[in-house]
């Protein structure tokens, strides 16, 4: 049983997210909200992985924020806590860095986090893997696409061992994205 002051907590990161990304879109043809993403790793991690940890599932909610909007470390901090912080800034790219040398540090770091950053990533990957597979973003070719799947492959790589559940969702997401892409990609 989840406790009110849990439930409080919980829904005051999906707030502080929702506006913090507010003014920000998903890249699928729709535009979708770029909260769905968020709310979704949480749902992932909380039902496809079995993490119960409020304060994972407060990281997952919060995970882009440092990387995609204005938010601190410190703000993290002062209203969740050091150890959302600590789990937030693991899993945020170092955005000084050219992009492909932050993917290629994505697969290096992965086996070298902690087990919650890795499961944090782990959903955060199926997300996205499933959100190519039912929508595919504007102006992005086949090949990046299977590019994306492939990239995400190799970051995975390094973070299992945590979670089964979660490893399985993966790999069944990519299979199925990658099958709906091709198939789309081979109609006339
Ligand atoms: P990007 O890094 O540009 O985009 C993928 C990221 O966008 C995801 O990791 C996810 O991050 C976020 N995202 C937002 N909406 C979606 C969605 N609907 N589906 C999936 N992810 C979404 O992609 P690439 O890895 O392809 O590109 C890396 C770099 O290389 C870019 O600079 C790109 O311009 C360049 N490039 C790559 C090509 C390729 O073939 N790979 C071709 C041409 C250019 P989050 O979880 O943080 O939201
Ligand atoms: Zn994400």
């Amino acid at each position: 049983m989840v406790r009110t002051n849990e439930l409080t907590r919980l829904l005051g990161a999906i707030c502080f997210a929702a506006e913090k990304h507010r003014t920000q879109r998903r890249k699928d043809v729709d535009a979708s909200p770029y909260i769905n993403h968020p709310i979704e790793v949480a749902r992932i991690l909380a039902d496809e992985g079995g993490v119960t940890a409020l304060e994972h599932l407060q990281a997952a909610l919060l995970h882009d924020t440092i990387e995609d909007t204005s938010t601190t470390g410190d703000e993290l901090e002062s209203r969740f806590g050091p150890w959302v912080r600590a789990l937030v800034e693991e899993v945020t790219d170092d955005k000084s860095l050219p992009k492909a040398e932050r993917k290629r540090l994505q697969i290096e770091h992965a086996p070298s986090l902690s087990a919650a950053a890795r499961e944090l990533k782990l959903a955060d990957k199926i997300c996205n893997v499933a959100d190519l597979g039912r929508s595919v973003p504007k102006d992005w070719p086949l090949e990046r696409c299977v590019d994306y799947l492939e990239w995400a492959e190799k970051v995975v790589a390094g973070c299992r061992g945590v979670n089964a559940r979660l490893e399985a969702c993966f790999d069944e997401t990519v299979r199925e994205s990658r099958r709906l892409l091709l198939n789309r990609a081979a109609e006339p």
